[in-house]
């Protein structure tokens, strides 16, 4: 029987990232107050570090942290030193977040390596464990910061110069904490790359699937718009004189939702569009609202439709904003095109599944991952193993341990495969 070591540690790295340090081994022991405060560059996320890297090295492997922090961890190639396969995910957490998102993929890399010492498999190719830092942007405010670098999109001292709220830059936090050096990975080097996650949403669950391959990682983009009206007295003000920013603002949020559900119906896709930020100043039930910020979240896999969804979601604040008599400035702060996964490794997952007799859907992810910013160098594909009601970046995020030895069999046996060096043959 293979000891369960992967379990062991998602339960002790999700024991570091609570406030009040606790091992949950169960879905009933999860409770609102249970949730992970393990963000880039606390102590907590420190621990979480130092822990995966000894378990790294206790596998054999060598161990390298580049200038952002990111840790990589090799099983040297028994044929050649290139053309890497890499895997893995990131081990920062958003504030009372679950104990799967990230971890589980950093975990399940380094089981799948640790099985094939075990086995004494000898990969052709260098097999590469990930672990990237600040994924989730919650400290440092930038979102798959880690892999940004590594994938050329920002350069490291751009990085490095971000603060967060103690305004200690990512730099200082991390020296601080001895987690980054000169080294640097070059994804050139790098032939396949995979990232295991849990799903974070219902589809897996809810159709008793154990296994989703992601096709493509969904197109994400932000509309922000400010309407500026005028402020008034509620009692005073008639009808006709009002400038009201909420009544335009509302109109926003009616449409928008009434366009993806039109767009969902048409053709079928992915289309998710949500207002889900609405400040209204100055607030109070007797004062015409003078001032509302609003963020919008449009994604979808197919890039037409989500620039289609950008363009109208615009031209409609315009213009309901001018019908109001409200002015609106708007700005787009991101814009990230969908992002398909490589066909190749997507097939190399779903044989090595149906050579374990494990059952998989394709799929979209509706989230962002590092794996979209490794992609755009390195043929990439993910494996998603079921959330529970599809719950995630919340305390009551779970996955069942069955679903994650699914994973791990999966994530073992492709990572094998594709360790062979066809040009070897
Ligand atoms: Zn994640």
């Amino acid at each position: 029987m293979i000891p369960q070591r992967w379990k062991e540690d998602i339960i002790e790295i999700g024991r570091m990232g609570r406030k009040v340090p606790q091992r949950i081994e169960s879905y009933d022991q999860l409770d609102f107050e249970k949730g992970q405060y393990r963000l880039e560059g606390t102590l907590a996320c420190q621990k979480s570090k130092e822990y995966v890297i000894a378990k790294m090295k206790e596998a054999g492997l060598e161990v390298r942290i580049d200038r952002v922090g990111n840790i990589f961890a090799r099983r040297q190639g028994f044929k050649t030193s290139q053309g890497a396969v890499m895997s893995g995910s990131h081990l920062d957490s958003v504030l009372n977040g679950g104990m799967f998102d990230g971890v589980l993929g950093v975990v399940s890399a380094l089981e799948a390596v640790r099985r094939m010492n075990d086995e004494g498999f000898e990969n052709q190719r260098p097999i590469e464990v990930a672990a990237f830092m600040g994924e989730e942007g919650s400290a440092f405010k930038k979102a798959l910061l880690g892999s940004l670098v590594l994938a050329g999109k920002m350069p490291d001292t751009e990085a490095l110069a971000i603060c967060n709220d103690e305004n200690v830059t990512l730099a200082e936090a991390l020296d601080k904490q001895k987690l980054r050096s000169d080294f640097s990975m070059e994804l050139d080097d790098v032939e396949y790359f995979i990232e295991s996650h849990v799903e974070q949403g219902p589809v897996l669950d809810k159709e008793k699937m154990p296994i989703g391959i992601v096709e493509n990682i969904t197109g994400l983009t932000w509309v922000n718009a400010t309407l500026s009206g005028e402020e008034n007295h509620a009692g005073t003000t008639p009808m006709a004189a009002r400038r009201d920013a909420l009544v335009a603002g509302a109109e926003i949020v009616t449409l928008t939702n009434r366009r993806a559900n039109e767009l969902v119906k048409s053709f079928g896709g992915s289309t998710v569009a949500t207002v889900g930020k609405m400040v209204v100043k100055p607030g109070a039930p007797n004062i015409v609202p003078g001032t509302v910020e609003m963020g919008i979240d449009i994604r979808d896999s197919n890039p037409e439709i989500m620039q289609k969804l950008k363009a109208q979601t615009i031209a409609s604040i315009r213009d309901l904003a001018k019908r109001h008599g409200v002015n609106s400035t708007i700005e787009v702060p991101f814009d990230h095109p969908p992002c398909p996964c490589s066909v190749e490794v997507v097939n190399a997952i779903e044989r090595a599944a149906a050579d374990l007799s494990i059952k998989t859907i394709r799929m979209n992810s509706g989230a962002g991952h590092d794996a979209q910013n490794i992609a755009e160098k390195v043929k990439t594909a993910m494996i998603f193993v079921p959330s529970i009601n599809g719950i995630s970046h919340s305390p009551m995020e779970w996955t069942k341990w069955d679903n994650i030895e699914n994973g791990i069999k999966v994530l073992t046996q492709v990572l094998k495969n594709l360790s062979r060096d066809r040009r070897l043959y």
